[in-house]
């Protein structure tokens, strides 16, 4: 059975387990973010088949076991900022267990899940629930069960994406040992000038002065010194900049193709619950914004560390006196930092939600362009577009405000560190206890610390975003794909074609079931025609053949063995399906037939269009087999396509044949012609069909009727009309059906 585990309670079950002496099933647990009676705390809940135990001050406390005989009602009450759930008992008095409004939807379910228990009904509660907001730190996501930008650890976070370069050891190397010749290089200049002051041009009193000639000797010698530093900036700054362009386009091209790779092996499940357009921004703009910084972050982060180090080290060793007072306005500039960082990262969540918006619903709206078009809502959809793109303007220019605000007072900050040089320096000076040429170093180094602290200021919000980029990216990388690589699947290359069904149990939310103990067994070679009201789950019992989504309870069989064993692979390419909407790839027609065979012969090619009832309309268009389709397949009508996509499941020669309304888009003649290439089609192969005309399952074996999740009624289509029940019913509506429209024309 399914559970709600959320947050693993560390060592809870076996502690259950020992003091209760069962056996009995764990089907919920939860741990609410309230202590009881209000009190700071955290309370457990855990629901077995049998019992319900709270332990109200979490692993530290003594459970009370409330057996489920004793509840008389578990339900939810809102309370400010919260809710609380009460379960009632028999002669005792309630149990209360507060939580906050990020826990609301998971409780709901714990107590619907109770209730269910209470009342013996059967058990369905939904364990994967939208998560709306950071269970960390309480804020809204970005994205539906997205990532929490405040909560990323960037450590590791840094870790993962520095872990890309290990196959590229020697350019990082190379690229390390340039960071700090520039480092260095950028150092040596106010050393170099403080010589120049010290030694050339104003000498302290009291020191040795040279002699003209070789004062100007001496002069010549640091200047080229200081030509000498500046060509080896240059030159490090040069090797800089050309592996980082290199490392960083590696690296994010490995990470996207390996994102990609993912995105391929990834379960329709995933996409259920995500929209495309978010998903393709991962690979897009998630991965070009880790790019940029990458460049132009990264490297510099190394460098500007580095610098300040440096630049430290330099204040100290010459004054450590006026290095302390120097010093002094940083405790400033760190805490307006830490108190305006909170800030700018509200504006930059918002920024993001907004950005996704905007992006959606270009994806949205410029996929449905033709939907667009018919109903001429163009306007309406550019409006939409216009309000969201002015939303994200105004949150870009409140972001960018509070930025340049931010800004402002930290360069103000800064400048009070130059003002104490000049000032106490200056004394200093004077007062003959420190030299000029230090004076002046003092101050190159100070002017050299702002732009690395600036740039440390800065890269703060730009890191979140990169670093939250990656992080969504991570994500995908780290979801469970298909069972491919399964090494304990069992190899099935020669299937006999048997399904069977054995009390299966299926939702796409777990606690809303669309089949509920279905049982159905299909003999090899069978033609079965699958029959019910559209949304009752033909299209879900064809899914489940597929194993595009695992059965939630119950066994799925092929020849006898679970598809959930059976190798990936060997199922798949033994089925060959028929959409209810048939997807075509931009190219020829040619290799959209091919598309499941690659490299199969022209005349392997003609051979299935002819089967498929394609080959005339095909050879009748200009270009024949090399017609272009166009994206999606839209140069074609539904009949075309359908058949081209029929043509595509026969070359495929599969085992079982899966025909999901394969002839809903066309008309009487056109379907007459496909179900005559579908009845030569089915010779020996198992076959589900699904037909919204009923007529068109006549030569069926045997008709299986869903209803409500179940098969109501099966057997042939004569034995079905004998009956008159179900069956009977739907085709005589048809029949009416089509006699009004046949009067009307
Ligand atoms: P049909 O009998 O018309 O083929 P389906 O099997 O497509 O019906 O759908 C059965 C039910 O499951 C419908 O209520 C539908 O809304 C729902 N459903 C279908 N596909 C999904 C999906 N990917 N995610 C969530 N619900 C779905
Ligand atoms: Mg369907």
């Amino acid at each position: 059975m399914q559970k709600l585990l959320e947050q693993p309670l560390n060592g809870l079950m076996g502690r259950v387990q020992s003091r209760f002496q069962v056996d009995e099933e764990e089907l919920m647990r939860v741990e609410s973010d309230l202590g009881h009676n209000g009190r700071f705390g955290t309370q457990w809940v855990v629901v077995s088949t049998e019992r319900i135990l709270v332990f109200p001050d979490g692993e530290s406390s003594e459970p009370i076991e409330i057996p489920m005989a004793e509840v008389m009602l578990a339900r939810t009450e809102a309370l400010v900022g919260g809710a609380r759930l009460e379960i009632y008992r028999k002669d005792k008095p309630t149990v209360y267990v507060p939580y906050s409004r990020t826990l609301i939807a998971k409780f709901a379910e714990v107590t619907r899940g109770i209730e269910q228990l209470r009342k013996g009904e059967s058990f369905f509660v939904n364990g994967e629930l939208e998560r709306i907001r950071c269970e960390k730190c309480n804020r809204l996501l970005p994205e539906k069960n997205g990532i929490c930008p405040a909560c990323i650890n960037r450590l590791a976070t840094l870790g993962r994406i520095a872990s890309y370069l290990k196959p590229y050891r020697g350019r990082t190397i190379l690229l390390a040992a340039a960071s700090v010749l520039t480092t260095v290089s950028e150092l040596l200049p106010p050393l170099v000038t403080k010589a120049i002051v010290d030694k050339v041009l104003v000498p302290p009193e009291g020191a040795e002065v040279l002699e003209g000639e070789s004062r100007v000797g001496l002069l010549g010698l640091l200047v080229l010194a200081l030509v000498g530093v500046r060509l080896v900036t240059w030159g490090a700054e040069w090797v800089h900049g050309w592996t980082i362009t290199w490392l960083s386009a590696r690296v994010t091209a490995d990470i996207r193709s390996q994102l990609y790779r993912r995105l391929e092996l990834l379960s329709l499940q995933f996409y259920d619950k995500r929209k495309v357009g978010a998903v393709m921004s991962r690979v897009t703009s998630d991965s070009g914004r880790l790019q940029d910084f990458l460049v132009d972050g990264l490297p510099y982060m190394v460098i500007n560390g580095l610098m300040v180090l440096g630049i430290l080290f330099a204040l100290f060793s010459m004054s450590w006196q006026l290095a302390v007072l120097v010093l002094i306005p940083i405790p400033l500039i760190l805490i307006w930092g830490s108190v305006f960082y909170v800030r700018m990262r509200r504006f930059f969540t918002r920024w993001m939600m907004a950005w996704s918006e905007v992006m959606s619903r270009v994806n949205e709206a410029l996929t449905g362009i033709r939907v667009v078009k018919a109903f001429a809502q163009e306007q309406r959809e550019i409006d939409v577009f216009t309000r969201r793109n002015e939303k994200l303007n105004q949150i870009g220019i409140q972001t960018e405000m509070n930025r340049a605000f931010f800004f402002t007072v930290m360069t103000f900050f800064t400048g009070i560190g130059v003002l104490i040089v000049w000032y106490f320096g200056g004394k200093e000076v004077i007062g003959g206890t420190l030299t000029l040429g230090t004076l002046m170093a003092f101050y190159s180094y100070m002017m050299l610390l702002y732009g690395p602290l600036e740039w440390f200021g800065m890269v703060n919000s730009w890191m979140t975003r990169a670093f939250s980029g990656a992080e969504r990216i991570f994500e995908i990388i780290d979801t469970q794909t298909e069972a491919y690589q399964d090494p304990d699947a069992v190899a099935m290359p020669n299937m006999q074609g048997r399904v069977t069904f054995n009390d299966v149990t299926f939702g796409y939310d777990k606690s809303k079931p669309v089949l509920h103990n279905l049982n159905l067994d299909v003999k090899p070679g069978e033609m079965i025609g699958l029959v019910g009201k559209s949304g009752v789950g033909k299209t879900t019992v064809v899914n489940l053949i597929c194993r595009f989504y695992d059965v939630d309870r119950g066994e799925l069989k092929i020849d006898g063995v679970n598809v959930q064993n059976i190798r990936l692979e060997d199922l798949r390419s033994q089925i060959g399906i028929v959409l209810q909407e048939p997807f075509l790839f931009s190219g020829s027609i040619a290799e959209n037939i091919s598309y499941g065979k690659p490299g199969s012969t022209i005349a392997e090619i003609i051979k299935a269009a002819k089967a498929a009832n394609a080959h005339d309309f095909i050879v009748s268009k200009p270009d024949g087999y090399d017609t272009v389709v166009g994206e999606r397949g839209q140069t074609l009508s539904g009949g075309e396509r359908q058949r081209v996509s029929l043509a595509r499941a026969v070359l495929h020669n599969p085992r079982i044949l899966i025909l999901d309304e394969a002839t809903s888009s066309v008309d009487v003649q056109t379907e007459a012609k496909i179900q005559e290439a579908i009845a030569s089609l089915i010779e020996g192969r198992t076959t589900f069909a699904i037909a919204h005309r009923l007529s068109t399952l006549r030569n069926a074996d045997r008709l299986a009727i869903l209803d409500a999740g179940q098969i109501v009624e099966m057997g042939t289509h004569q034995e079905l009309m004998e009956r008159g029940g179900v069956f009977a019913n739907l085709v005589k509506l048809q029949k009416e059906a089509s006699e009004i429209i046949a009067i009307q024309e």
